[in-house]
């Protein structure tokens, strides 16, 4: 291991075990009552770096419920099946309003104004729903996951989705409104399965920043020379996490951190560095905008050590 490494070990390690101590750590989701379970002193930090080198700290090997950081992965299969033509149906702006605003879609005539927003992620997994029966849709998407993580123990918790489709009102509510516009093609009910059943996939923050690589070096998997997306769409889908990935937190995790990133109610946060690392980070306690409290702070302190940001040292 260079020098390097080993330095990027002990900040990793450093860095899990400051957060792991710290009495400030956010509240968990309760909306979704299944989330409201997790204990709220787990925290996990991976980061692989561009040679493939795994670098983890804390809980990094504990499953938790991914949430809306599976929006990145579904944007990345709608596109692959209706190319540019999906922003028809969804926008490319950050919205500045919180994940699951209804007030912005009426005027918008039920077009989302990102894909990351659950209005937009409903509309993007009803592209995938399209020709298929629900349960054929979501097994290509954990599928995609197993293949990106190259791990086929990745699946879903079926409780959490349970728990989500029991209380998801606005969500169905957010659905049918789009429906009315006809930005939604198939039954509400279908896509509405799909999506609960792809925010509840559980994935450990070392199985997360693996199915991300691609991400961070330009759309392949630098290890295995596989290619998931273009170079071009690999850009574009980072530059959508940067400005839409934390709802109406995003500039603020822009500010702090400096990295594309998406997090999800879960407590998880997924960020990449271009071309240096793909970095996943768990965290259950969230703030105010529905992101993780420490993971952010983790993540601030990861980029201000390792130079990383994407707007300078
Ligand atoms: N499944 C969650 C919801 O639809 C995802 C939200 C999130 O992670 N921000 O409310």
């Amino acid at each position: 291991m260079s020098r390097v490494d080993n330095n990027l070990s002990s900040i990793v390690e450093e860095i899990a075990d400051e957060m792991k101590s710290r009495p400030d750590r956010g509240d968990v989701a309760t909306y979704i009552p299944e989330l409201a379970n997790v204990d709220p002193d787990c925290f996990g930090l991976t980061v692989i770096d561009a040679h493939g080198e795994v670098f983890s700290g804390g809980d990094s090997d504990m499953a938790f419920s991914i949430q809306s950081i599976s929006k990145v992965f579904t944007l990345t299969l709608a596109l692959g099946i209706v190319g540019d033509r999906l922003w028809r149906r969804v926008g490319r702006e950050p919205s500045g309003n919180p994940f699951n605003s209804i007030v912005q879609l009426e005027m918008e005539r039920g077009v989302p104004r990102n894909p990351f927003i659950n209005a937009g992620a409903i509309a993007v997994t009803d592209v995938l729903v399209s020709g298929h029966q629900p349960r054929e849709a979501l097994g290509q998407i954990v599928r995609f996951m197993q293949f990106l993580a190259d791990d086929a123990s990745i699946g879903i918790d079926h409780a959490v989705a349970a728990s989500e489709k029991r209380t998801g009102f606005r969500n169905t509510a957010l659905a049918n409104y789009m429906k009315s516009f006809d930005v939604i093609e198939n039954l509400v009910d279908f896509t509405l399965g799909v999506y609960f059943h792809h925010c509840a996939i559980a994935m450990t923050c070392r199985q997360l920043a693996m199915a991300g690589r691609y991400l961070a070096h330009s759309g392949r998997n630098p290890t295995t020379g596989l290619s998931v997306v273009s170079p071009e769409r690999a850009r574009r889908i980072n530059a959508l996490m940067l400005t839409c990935g934390h709802y109406d937190g995003s500039g603020e995790f822009a500010y702090r951190v400096g990295l594309p990133g998406k997090s999800g109610v879960g407590g998880g946060i997924f960020a990449i560095a271009p071309g240096k690392a793909s970095i996943a980070v768990w965290s259950p306690g969230l703030d105010k905008s529905g992101n993780s409290h420490l993971g952010r702070i983790a993540l601030e302190k990861l980029t201000k050590r390792t130079g990383w940001s994407i707007f300078g040292a």
